[in-house]
């Protein structure tokens, strides 16, 4: 055995997920903006841009976060790590006046473990979970919020308005909606993100069936820009749209694999292959024919534009297969199942 088959067999690529590599295509033309080649960026690691009457949009290009600049003070949306002290750079870049209130879109870290950067003074504002998890999990960059609402709360500041909404369960408990209706901006974090197919496991969610229903309910908001939390693109409308199709094909594919590998014929195979003592081998090559089954099905589907998804959205072949297992999970835990086992029928797929 050579040096490099030693290294793949005994190293880490032995065990665990495959490696991405040279095989998977570039990202789509227009992925990276002009703005992620700017010596601006490149020095300062940060971009700021006003989308429309005050409402800024504030990028590290893997997060992003918001602003909106009013008369009587600047009311922050979230506070990323990536985008730390350069939160109030981007802010002084365009305005003198302070920052009044903090938005948390949800309680995690890594959108809002900055917003200590505010000081002590700011209002808080955020869904009561996300409040009560945050005492629960106390964390000094992550102040508690001093303002919290259980379904709607309107944030008036300087003559600027904020709809705050929260709709149930998605990403995560408290992960709020907050719309701009004057600018017609939308923010939603951790749910779709323009441009790419999203971080894998539809974005680390927990309620992938409130995850799918927060899609639709963000289509239904009349909006000319789109906040997603994620990467290197604020959205518009149509951008949205496209990354709500591809996951309506993750979802389809899930929904065709676990119909069909649950069926006792196609246990009984794995379990032949494996044999019924090795359990969770088999368990695990019945998880993976589902997610590869899921997978193939979305790579290989012509999108609605005829192209393929890797071809219009970033991250196509990398993330599908992580989105593709979390969905059948969810579709095997929060959906109704195919294979209700009547008394008499169906007897352990070892003695088949
Ligand atoms: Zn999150």
């Amino acid at each position: 055995m050579g040096v490099e088959d030693s290294r793949s067999f005994y190293g880490i690529d032995h065990y665990g997920f495959p490696r991405a590599g040279a095989d998977d295509p570039v990202d789509p033309e227009g992925y990276y903006p002009p703005y992620f080649r700017s010596e601006h960026f490149q020095r300062y690691g940060y971009h700021v841009e006003e989308l429309r009457g005050g409402f800024h949009w504030v990028t590290s290009a893997g997060y992003d976060a918001a602003f909106v600049v009013t008369e009587q003070g600047v009311v922050v949306i979230d506070a990323p790590p990536t985008l730390g002290e350069n939160m109030l750079a981007a802010i002084e870049d365009v305005t003198d006046q302070p920052v009044t209130h903090v938005i948390y879109s949800h309680w995690h870290t890594d959108h809002i473990g900055a917003a200590s950067v505010f000081g002590p003074d700011v209002e808080i504002v955020a869904h009561r979970i996300t409040k009560e998890l945050l005492e629960r999990f106390p964390d000094p960059k992550r102040p508690v919020p001093t303002t919290t609402f259980d379904d709607e709360l309107v944030l008036e500041v300087g003559g600027e308005i904020l709809q705050l909404s929260y709709k149930g369960e998605n990403h995560c408990p408290g992960n709020i909606f907050v719309y701009a209706p004057r600018q017609k901006v939308l923010t939603a974090v951790d749910i779709v993100s323009p441009g790419s197919v999203t971080f894998m496991h539809c974005d680390a969610s927990q309620n992938i069936s409130g995850w799918y229903e927060a899609q639709s309910q963000i289509l239904a908001y009349d909006f000319d820009f789109f906040v997603g939390g994620h990467h290197m693109h604020y959205g518009t409308y149509e951008q949205v749209k496209l990354c709500v199709e591809y996951f309506a094909d993750v979802l389809e594919g899930a929904t065709a694999a676990v119909e069909r590998f649950s069926r006792s014929d196609a246990l009984a195979d794995i379990v032949a292959d494996t044999g019924w003592d090795r359990m969770f081998v088999g368990t695990e090559n019945w998880i993976n024919s589902m997610a590869n089954h899921t997978t193939r099905h979305v790579l290989e589907k012509k999108t609605s534009d005829g192209r393929l998804w890797w071809e219009r959205l970033a991250g196509a072949t990398t993330q599908t297969k992580y989105h593709a297992y979390t969905v059948l999970e969810s579709i095997r835990l929060e959906r109704p199942r195919p294979d209700y086992r009547l008394r008499g029928e169906n007897p352990p797929v070892f003695l088949t």
